[in-house]
């Protein structure tokens, strides 16, 4: 089981989100050495921790970030990412934002429909700059095959259909302030096996094809994220299989020696690292069910309550032989407020402390003030 400093926690209010920052550093030395060693690119996508200590961490491995707001591009900047190191993604893109990145100078928009483009163009003419960008496309995986994929499907509000690039690009090379110099494409997320990518490297190479014969000049292939973590075992792997992930594209895609490949992990980058700590409120004896009732909440960690998704508890003050089955709840007032059904771990009682693992990736970032409960803290495992 992974360690976790419980003297320490005893004085630090709970619940809190706790970063194993050793884990965090082993995680980014890893992807900054393969992303060295395949010659990519890897842009972290700042909505899965947008926390500023994870992003300066991030930030002193180079790797760069991926923004959809231009909240995230302020964390950016406030982290130290110079505008070379930012891309901006993201369906709806107001005119502030859009500002804000042309005076950013990033690197490049991802731009994900025609009416986006034209008013990108008319605002950097405005400004008298110039706007990189890099066309999303919808790649239209089959859903039916791959369930898990929400994001590449036809007629969805993300990216632009195949039929239509020629069309898109046409206009892009007409107009005076953009440079449409990049793709991008993103199919969904945690995903664990390797075949939708390999689907995906085959899209991708269509799409250059095309974009080559509609006369674009293409120097960023951009992947996206989507790289999924162990959620059932986060000691058993700990850092994602990076290496097999970059090779599936290495393997799948040709690219020209003047093309950058790109990637834009979040989940598997920061996922592992974090936990939302909690204690044991009260155990309420139910009719057939036992309830341990903690202290956080679905507005801690919302990934259970909206996506049915299940983290690994770790009872990490109770070393009880003795174990039993337990419902593990929130205090909030919505039924959907509830960590785990039917959850076998040692015996445990009140002031009892768990740990909700692989609360790193859409945890924090996630968080509200439903109920007016305070925002967790952030604990550090280097600050304590
Ligand atoms: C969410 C998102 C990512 C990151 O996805 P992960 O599954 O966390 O790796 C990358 N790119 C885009 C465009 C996204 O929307």
């Amino acid at each position: 089981m992974a360690y976790f400093p419980t003297d320490k926690f005893k004085e630090i209010a709970t619940p809190f989100y706790y970063y194993d920052m050793a884990l965090l550093r082993q995680t980014l030395q890893t992807v900054a050495d393969l992303a060295e060693k395949f010659g990519c690119y890897v842009h972290y996508a700042v909505k899965a921790n947008p926390n500023l200590k994870i992003l300066t961490t991030v930030r002193e491995y180079g790797i760069g970030v991926d923004c959809v707001s231009g909240g995230e591009i302020r964390a950016a900047v406030d982290a130290g990412f110079t505008g070379e190191r930012i891309m901006f993604a993201g369906v709806g893109k107001t005119d502030a934002e859009i500002e804000l990145a042309l005076e950013t100078n990033i690197r490049c928009f991802n731009v994900e429909s025609l009416p986006e483009l034209e008013n990108i163009n008319a605002i950097a003419a405005r400004m008298n700059r110039m706007a990189h960008i890099a066309v999303r496309v919808n790649p239209n995986i089959d859903a039916h095959t791959h369930q898990y994929i929400t994001t590449g499907l036809s007629e969805n509000k993300f990216g632009i259909e195949v039929g239509e690039l020629e069309e898109f690009v046409k206009k892009a090379l007409s107009m005076k302030n953009v440079d449409l110099c990049g793709v991008h494409f993103h199919i969904g997320s945690q995903i664990r096996d390797d075949e939708p990518f390999v689907m995906l490297c085959k899209k991708v190479s269509e799409v250059l094809v095309l974009m080559e014969k509609a006369g674009a000049l293409i120097s960023i292939v951009d992947v996206g994220g989507g790289l999924g973590i162990d959620y059932d075992n986060p000691d058993g792997n700990p850092v994602p299989d990076f290496e097999r992930y970059f090779k599936i594209f290495k393997d799948n895609l040709r690219l020209k020696p003047d093309q950058q490949l790109h990637f834009e992990p979040g989940r598997s980058i920061v996922g592992q690292c974090g936990s939302l700590i909690t204690r044991v409120l009260y155990v309420k004896e139910g009719v057939s069910k036992k309830f341990a009732i903690v202290d956080a909440g679905m507005n801690d960690l919302l990934r259970p309550a909206l996506y049915h998704a299940h983290h690994k508890i770790d009872t990490i003050t109770s070393d009880s032989a003795v174990d039993d089955v337990y419902d593990v709840v929130g205090p909030v007032c919505e039924s959907s407020d509830c960590f785990a059904n039917d959850e076998r771990l040692s015996l445990i009682s009140r002031g009892d402390m768990l740990a909700l693992r692989s609360a790193g990736a859409y945890g924090e970032a996630m968080a509200s003030r439903y109920n007016c409960r305070p925002l967790p803290a952030s604990v550090f495992s280097d600050g304590l």
